[in-house]
Formats: structure tokens, C-alpha cells, sequence
């Protein structure tokens, strides 16, 4: 990177909040993908408002220097890791946070975490109801250019069904506002879908490479206090997906909801069942795991028999076990992030929806390909909206393993093939897709358009996004 480019962000930002220090490129050269390999860039910047972000943008565009936006640093299919020599700009200092009480939204910078958000909130008795299990350090922002979910998104969808608007810094260095604030005049968030079509959704799931999201707004709800925890058990694949099924079609509010299998079960257990004090059981073959949320007693209580009624229709029986449940929803800021690491292994992940329905078409594809290359490895899932199933297969290796990375690398691919199959659908759009599926090539081909048009120089945030 060119001295004189260093010195005009310089100028920008203070000389305090732009590196070139090798251990501070180390550390922005990982992310919390470990089984990504690690890329220097060549300077970090960390502005600390929107007109920064516009003015380094402006820089950038005329050095033509490639440029990686990063928040929490916590994704995990190596989204964060920068470019080649690319200028990282790190959104941590945008910590806005405005409160539409009336509207029942918030508007706030990139660098909020959703831990943060909490707190805040929680004074107001509200809530954004959609906790990554990466929330202590995943921002808000970062969520949304991955388009993410986490536990609330049974109940609630993933990340995109809160936002309302977003402020997006595009890669000329233009500041663009979205939704019903894209009136200066208006009261705040509150509708996305103004001004025609849908420019936010553009940014939502864009990985950083479409423009820099600077301010996030999302709805907001009353905070739930009254909870369920409860195991519900059944011999069949199908039982336990028409039983996810029925509960969303009877309105029986699963805040999170999530099938386990036998194996998946063992290993959980393995990583979490002492801590989360879950007694020894003699599981059945397909173990569903469910947190009940509500605002008020009345309508819990009935929720409660409600699925009781609809577990028993379908053959099958409640367990009585609400311990699992109860650790997943109380620790739904950080469950992943104890058992993910627990053994010091490395592993890629595989992030994708499938139908409730086609549940059991994932986890064959998952264990097939494990199997086959003679991988350990578990997968996680849970419900995630109107219609959809978040899963989430882990490929473990030994760090040490080169032979076991390469198979891990082949299978992470051949899985990706797979389950684009079975019905499923990639979200954190990472390249293994894009070079296993051939299906995608038109879609792709468009959004390579819409890149073009936003990004003709293509500095924004190269190869993720499908290789774009
Ligand atoms: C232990 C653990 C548990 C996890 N659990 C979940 C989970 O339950 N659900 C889930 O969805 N994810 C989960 N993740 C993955 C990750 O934490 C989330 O996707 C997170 O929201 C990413 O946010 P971040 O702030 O860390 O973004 P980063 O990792 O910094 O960035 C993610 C991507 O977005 C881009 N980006 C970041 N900020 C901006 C911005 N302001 N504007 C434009 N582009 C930007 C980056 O370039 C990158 O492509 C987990 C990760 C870990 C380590």
C-alpha cells in the first residue's frame, strides 16, 4: 500500500486509528474460522463515524486499494479474512444507539454486539429477540451482511426480518439511507418496504461487497419473561419434522426449536450435558428440544398443553427432560462458542436452510459424507422462521493433519453438491457453493451485474459473496 495513501487516511482518521504494525495485520489476518487459512492485509483503519468510512472509501476508489469491512471478526467460513493486501476497515467505533420507543425500533452503529444491544434494551424491558451464539462479539451490522439467525429465530426469522433500514456507505464513498429513513423527515424506522423496491435487502447477506452497512435499524418487542423447557421424543424422522411442523401451524410459539438425532445427541452431550446438568437417559431415536416463550402466563399455558396434545397425536411422547432446552435458550449467547471449541480441533462448517420437512434429507446427505470420507464431525440446527431449518454440519481435523484438511476441504464441497439436491439453500453465500453448483451460475451472473454497477473497480471486499 502506498505511503501517501496511509497518510491521506491518515489525515482522515488520526494517526491513532490507522496500523500498519505487523502484529496488528496478524491479528486482522484470521477470523474465528479456523480452518481458513490466514491472509495479511496491508494496513487496518478503525474510523469512527460514517463520514470517515465515506471519505476513506473515497481514498480507496482512487488508489484502487481493496478494501475488507470488518465488525466482530467472528464469522465462520472465512467471510472476514481480507483480501490480499486489501485496507481492512474496522467498524467497531460506530457504538450508536438511538431508541424509537414509539416505534418500537432502535437504530444503531455497526460496532454495536448484540451482548451490548442486550443490556441496553433489557433496561427498557425490550428486546431484538434473535441471539447469534456468537453474541457476545458478533455485531448486529455483521449479522446482517451474513444474514444471520441464532436462538429467538424459531419464533422469529432470521436477522432480515428485523431490519428496518439500513445506512449503507457504497464503494465511491456515496452515503445511501434506506427504508421509510430514507425521508430525513420522517420519525425514524419504521417500514422497510418504502420507495419501490427493496434496496436493503440488496446489502442484507452481501458480505461487505456491495458497501460498508454503517448504521443498522431493527424492530424491536417486549421482552419475554415466561418460558417452557421441554424434551418432546419420537421413533421417526418424520414424526419429530411434522411435529415442528404442527407447532408452527398451531401459532405454539417455539422461541427455539431443534430435532437431535441419536449421534448429534451424543456428542452434545458429550460437550454440554455436565454442565447444563442434563441427567443420564435413555434417549429415543429423535429427541426434540424446545424453549416455549410468551408474554403472558395464559398464553404459555396453553401453549404448553397445546404441544403436549400435538406430541402425543404424533406418536410420540414428553420426556420430561427440560434441562437441554433450558441450557440452549439461558446460554443462547455463547452455547456454540463452548462446544464448537471444546477439543481443540479445527473444522469448517457448512451453513444452509432446508425445509422442516426435508430435515432428515440433510442429515443423511451429512453423515453420508462424513462417512464416507471418515470424518468426525456433528451438526447443529434449529428452526428458523416461517418454513425453514438453519443447519449448521461441522468437519473436524486434526490442525496437525494436512492429509485430513485436504479431505475435509474435498468433502466440505461434495456436501455443499449434496444438499443442493436434497432442496437446500445456501445463505453466508461462501465460494464451495458456487464452485459445486452449476444451477447458480444465471443467479450468479446477475448479482456479478449488480456488483459492477455499485463497485466498477471491484475494491469492495473480493471473492466472497460466490467468488464475486
Ligand atoms: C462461537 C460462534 C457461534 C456462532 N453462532 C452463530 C449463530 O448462532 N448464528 C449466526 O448467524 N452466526 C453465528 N456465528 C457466526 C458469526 O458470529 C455471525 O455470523 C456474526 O453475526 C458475524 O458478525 P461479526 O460482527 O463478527 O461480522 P464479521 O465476522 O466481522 O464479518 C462478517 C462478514 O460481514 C462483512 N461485514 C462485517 N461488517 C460489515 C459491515 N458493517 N458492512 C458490510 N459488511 C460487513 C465482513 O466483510 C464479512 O464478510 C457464530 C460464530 C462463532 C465463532
Amino acid at each position: 500500500m502506498e505511503e501517501d495513501t496511509i497518510e491521506k487516511i491518515s489525515q482522515i482518521v488520526g494517526s491513532d486509528y490507522i496500523s500498519t504494525r505487523d502484529d496488528v495485520l496478524l491479528s486482522y489476518s484470521v477470523s474465528a474460522s479456523t480452518g481458513y487459512d490466514q491472509v495479511k492485509p496491508s494496513a487496518v483503519v478503525r474510523p469512527g463515524s460514517t463520514e470517515e468510512v465515506s471519505k476513506i472509501l473515497k481514498v480507496a476508489n482512487e488508489a484502487n486499494l481493496k478494501v475488507t469491512p470488518r465488525c466482530g471478526g467472528s464469522s465462520l467460513q472465512g467471510e472476514v479474512i481480507p483480501a490480499e493486501g486489501s485496507l481492512v476497515i474496522e467498524l467497531m467505533r460506530l457504538d450508536s444507539f438511538e431508541l424509537h420507543e414509539d416505534l418500537r425500533a432502535a437504530t444503531i452503529g455497526a460496532g454495536v454486539t448484540f451482548g451490548k444491544l442486550d443490556k441496553l434494551l433489557k433496561a427498557y424491558g425490550l428486546w431484538l429477540p434473535v441471539y447469534p451464539e456468537s453474541s457476545l462479539v458478533a455485531t448486529v451490522a455483521g449479522n446482517v451482511a451474513v444474514n444471520g439467525a441464532g436462538p429467538g429465530s424459531t419464533a422469529y426469522g432470521c436477522i432480515a426480518e428485523m431490519v428496518l433500514g439500513l445506512e449503507v456507505v457504497l464503494p465511491d464513498g456515496r452515503i445511501i439511507q434506506t427504508g421509510s429513513e430514507a425521508n430525513p423527515n420522517a420519525p425514524g424506522p419504521f417500514l422497510r418496504y418504502a420507495f419501490g423496491p427493496d434496496l436493503t435487502g440488496l446489502f442484507i447477506g452481501s458480505l461487505g461487497s456491495l458497501g460498508i452497512i454503517t448504521k443498522v435499524s431493527v424492530k424491536l418487542s417486549k421482552r419475554m419473561e415466561e418460558f417452557h423447557y421441554q424434551t418432546y421424543g419420537f421413533q421417526e424422522a418424520e414424526q419429530a419434522e411434522n411435529f415442528l411442523i404442527e407447532l408452527k401451524n398451531d401459532n405454539v410459539n417455539a422461541v427455539f426449536a431443534s430435532i437431535y438425532e441419536g449421534r448429534i445427541l451424543g456428542f452434545f452431550m458429550d460437550m454440554l450435558g455436565e454442565e447444563y446438568h442434563i441427567p443420564e437417559h435413555d434417549w429415543p431415536p429423535f429427541t426434540v428440544s424446545v424453549t416455549l416463550g410468551r408474554l403472558r402466563k395464559d398464553q404459555l399455558e396453553s401453549d404448553v398443553k397445546r404441544a403436549a396434545e400435538i406430541c402425543k397425536d404424533l406418536g410420540g411422547g414428553v420426556i420430561g427432560i427440560s434441562e437441554l432446552p433450558r441450557g440452549e435458550w439461558d446460554d443462547r449467547m455463547r452455547t456454540f462458542a463452548r462446544s464448537s471449541y471444546a477439543h481443540g480441533w479445527h473444522w469448517r462448517i457448512l451453513y444452509h436452510h432446508q425445509t422442516p420437512s426435508n430435515w432428515h434429507k440433510s442429515i443423511e446427505a451429512i453423515w453420508d459424507v462424513m462417512d464416507e470420507y471418515a470424518l468426525l464431525g456433528h451438526t447443529a440446527g434449529f428452526a428458523t422462521g416461517h418454513s425453514s431449518y438453519n443447519f449448521y454440519p461441522h468437519l473436524y481435523y486434526f490442525p496437525e493433519d494436512e492429509e485430513e484438511e485436504q479431505r475435509v476441504r474435498e468433502a466440505h464441497v461434495d456436501l455443499s453438491k449434496r444438499l443442493f439436491k436434497t432442496g437446500a439453500v445456501p445463505f453466508k453465500l461462501a465460494p464451495y457453493w458456487v464452485e459445486g453448483v452449476k444451477e447458480m451460475q444465471e443467479y450468479m451472473k446477475v448479482l456479478k451485474g449488480i456488483k459492477d454497477v455499485l463497485d466498477p473497480k471491484g475494491i469492495m471486499h473480493p471473492g466472497v459473496m460466490g467468488g464475486l
